[in-house]
């Protein structure tokens, strides 16, 4: 941490602000310049609070030069994490894809769109069984008859299958039936969720929150690693802004920011990104462009009858459609898909 006095800053606030630092277990250095004094402090602290000197009279700036997340910061970890789900890979040169319906509604319907989707090449089966609804009159999802179905489509369609984690009492029952477990927008700074999937094995699929920066989203993985749970995948899915002509506002920026502060995958959701159908396709080819390491798409083959997001979801065609253009771009970039 480097803190800068300012210009008129006396013997006295300079002596103050160094004490402080001493006494918060830093080491100290002094460098006096013509007009202006530079205390550099030296130690691992990741947990203070910068705003403890910012108040402190003749203080002009507080900078921190280490970041606050270690476990996920690719300053002590150069080479890209590659997670490893059954023979799925996330991290290295392939782009995955991860697709099916927002949320499980029968055998039949996850059936019918885990086929088109895996013949279009996607590698994971997506869906929910517990859903975060806006409103709590909207389907909140089949629960673990749910789970059940995407077990038996997942085994027959041999596709790893994903599903969102909704509350820490829910975790037990996902494990016996999902290969990755999903944290959700909504829920990305749930501490004590977070803690709980740090305690786990499975890989988990961690979903920036509606208006989370991009060091709030890997600080939260900070929290799943700290626990001992290394396998964490980023996950883009829009932020909230003052925009109002699509659900979301889609941070294309957000994945080779991420990938330059962090060695963790991150995939894109188009599809929440968004919230409309029209818009998918383009979020979907721009973010392979962007280098992510993966995609997860909403599709369903009868949307207009979804019991969600069904505005958001592709048909299989254009799904299929969209597979063959993301295979051209990744091959542009020197990666498989
Ligand atoms: C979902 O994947 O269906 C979902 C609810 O996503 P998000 O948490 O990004 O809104
Ligand atoms: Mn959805």
């Amino acid at each position: 941490m480097v803190i800068v006095m300012k210009d008129n800053a006396t013997d006295d606030q300079i002596k103050a602000v160094s004490g402080r630092l001493e006494q918060a277990g830093f080491q100290v250095h002094v460098v006096k310049g013509v007009n202006q004094t530079i205390l550099g402090a030296l130690g691992d602290k990741r947990g203070i609070d910068l705003r403890t000197w910012e108040i402190m009279d003749g203080v002009y700036e507080v900078l921190r030069i280490t970041e606050p997340y270690k476990l996920a910061s690719r300053t002590f970890h150069a080479e890209n994490t590659v997670i490893h789900i059954r023979d799925v890979t996330i991290g290295a040169e392939e782009i995955v894809i991860m697709a099916g319906p927002c949320s499980i509604e029968s055998d039949e319907q996850l059936m019918t769109i885990g086929k088109e989707i895996k013949h279009a090449g996607a590698k994971i089966l997506r869906g929910g069984a517990f859903k975060p609804r806006t409103s709590p009159y909207s389907f909140q999802g089949l629960g673990e008859q749910g789970l059940s179905i995407m077990q038996s489509v997942g085994k027959e369609l041999n596709m790893p299958t994903i599903t969102e984690v909704m509350e820490a009492s829910q975790l037990d029952l996902i494990l016996k039936y999902v290969d990755i477990v999903q944290v959700g927008a909504r829920n990305m700074q749930n501490f004590s969720l977070l803690k709980e999937l740090g305690k786990i094995d499975r890989p988990i699929l961690l979903k920036r929150g509606l208006s989370a920066t991009i060091e709030e989203l890997l600080m939260a993985a900070e929290y799943i690693m700290s626990g001992g749970n290394y396998n964490v995948i980023l996950c883009e899915r829009g932020i909230r802004t003052f925009e109002q002509a699509t659900r979301n506002t889609m941070d294309i920026s957000a994945i080779p920011v991420v990938q330059s502060m962090s060695h963790l995958p991150i995939v894109s959701d188009p599809s929440h990104g968004t919230g409309r159908r029209d818009k998918v396709v383009p979020m979907a080819r721009a973010s392979v462009a962007a280098g992510a390491n993966g995609l997860i798409i909403e599709v369903h083959h009868d949307p207009d009858h979804a019991w969600s997001d069904g505005a958001q979801s592709l048909y299989p065609k254009q799904f299929s459609r969209m597979m063959e253009e993301l295979r051209m771009i990744a091959w542009a970039i020197g990666r498989t898909l």
